[in-house]
């Protein structure tokens, strides 16, 4: 791994200092680190709802608000209330499958709808190809009765559409449907284990599991103490800030990204979601900061939003009862993901917004800033969506390559490159002068 510190200083160092005053300089690519390494550690239990990380989280992002002189929008607070729906594991979370204990997110996830469950329980083994034929899983389902049945789903080659079809839409039907006296449902694969963060609670435990050395044929019992509790009114809250612009001109421009991420999973196991998206929230500040020392043209608008994983909750909370006035709204980015960059960047709604993606594209030839800028059309993704659907011309837009860590325990503080972090700000920098 390259020493990005050193190459950043060694690139600074190249630049003539007349030019400095758009450059991100180098104790601010520490300050974006470290932004990232507060928000990943422990101490912000994965910015979930159960121990109030996404609180934390919030106050945070409040703090180097005030710190930075920015301008409160809710009434002289920075903060937006909404209330949301979320299932939490905030117990026990103990499987073992044939005496063989599993280590959780490691070897396994509980999927998020999974309601609290524990005993131990028979499992009943079958193939993939056995989720086919309705009828026969039928039988399957009256032998296991209220026991545990595992699905052993690796084998997908050779498979028609239909059968694809089929088997998904039963795989489905197992996992959701309240009808079935099914206790359990095991589904054995090889594909990596990625989490998630849902409102409800479904009608039974779902375990995903991915370990090498079982043999799925032989799991034929499984030792479970899981604990759910779904939390119907849980409140949280948005952070909403401003700083004025120089031209008093009465446009906007809203810089957003959030700030929540999955969460536990029991007492140990936490995400850090430093990719997703401790990386956008660092790089919102890292524009709080900029714009606190040099005034911006416009008026510019900073949101930190919640409940984005478990559905773009506080975006839509925010378009809803919006504390600035929409059609004010010069132009929107939202960064969520902006940790690696080896392959450029991506930018939702492009194909909406050409003359400003071509502005973009522009930018970065002349200035040699990331190796890509590619174009992608709208997408209902991330917290651009509800302002896209209210016709506010904005960006959603993610950096590309390098680590694959995504929605599981390895999106780390220390192992997220940051690499095109500096050029990244450098474009989006150079882009909002432009406006
Ligand atoms: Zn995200």
């Amino acid at each position: 791994m390259i020493n990005l510190k050193r190459h950043l200083k060694k690139f600074l160092l190249a630049i003539p200092l007349w030019c400095c005053g758009q450059t991100l300089l180098a104790q601010d690519i520490e300050y974006a680190r470290s932004v990232v390494k507060t928000l990943a550690s422990p101490a912000y239990k994965g910015r979930g709802y159960f121990g109030d990380g996404a609180r934390k989280a919030s106050e945070f992002i409040a703090g180097e608000f005030k710190k930075a002189g920015v301008i409160p929008l809710n009434q002289g607070s920075y903060f937006q209330n909404f209330n949301l729906s979320v299932n939490t594991f905030p117990g026990k979370v103990e499987v073992s499958l044939a005496g063989n204990k599993l280590v959780t997110a490691k070897d396994y996830l509980v999927d998020a709808s999974s309601p609290a469950c524990s005993g131990s329980f028979r499992v009943y083994p079958i193939l993939r190809a056995d989720l086919e034929n309705a009828s026969r899983l039928l039988e399957v389902l009256n032998e296991v009765g209220d026991q545990f049945l595992l699905v052993d789903n690796r084998s997908v080659s050779e498979e028609t559409a239909e059968q694809t079809s089929a088997i998904s839409q039963h795989l489905e039907a197992l996992k959701s449907d309240p009808s079935l006296k099914l206790k359990g449902l095991i589904i054995y694969s090889r594909n990596k284990l990625t989490w998630t963060t849902l409102t409800e609670q479904g009608p039974r435990m779902v375990l995903q599991v991915n370990k090498a050395d079982l043999n799925p044929a032989k799991l034929t019992r499984i030792d479970i103490d899981v604990e759910a509790m779904l939390i119907p009114e849980y409140q949280t809250r948005n952070v909403a800030g401003m700083i004025k612009g120089s031209s008093g001109l009465d446009s906007t421009v809203v810089i957003t990204a959030h700030f929540d991420h999955l969460g536990m999973l029991g007492k140990d196991v936490y995400f850090p979601g430093a990719n997703d998206n401790a990386s956008g929230v660092s790089m919102m500040l890292s524009f709080v900061k900029q714009f606190s020392k040099k005034q911006p043209k416009y008026n510019t608008v900073f949101l930190g939003f919640s409940g984005e994983e478990i559905g773009i909750l506080g975006s839509k909370a925010f378009v809803e009862d919006p504390l600035i006035d929409l059609k004010k709204i010069k132009f929107l980015v939202n960064f969520d993901l902006a940790g690696t960059g080896e392959e450029g960047i991506k930018v939702v709604n492009a194909t909406i917004h050409k003359d400003k993606f071509q502005q973009l594209v522009a930018l970065n030839t002349a200035n040699k800033l990331l190796k890509k800028v590619e174009r992608r059309g709208e997408a209902c993704n991330s917290d651009h969506c509800w302002f896209h659907e209210q016709g506010v011309p904005s960006f959603f837009i993610y950096t590309q390559g390098g680590i694959s860590a995504y929605h599981d325990i390895y999106d780390r503080a220390e192992t997220l490159p940051l690499t095109a972090f500096v050029p990244f700000f450098n474009l989006m920098n150079r882009f909002f002068e432009q406006l």
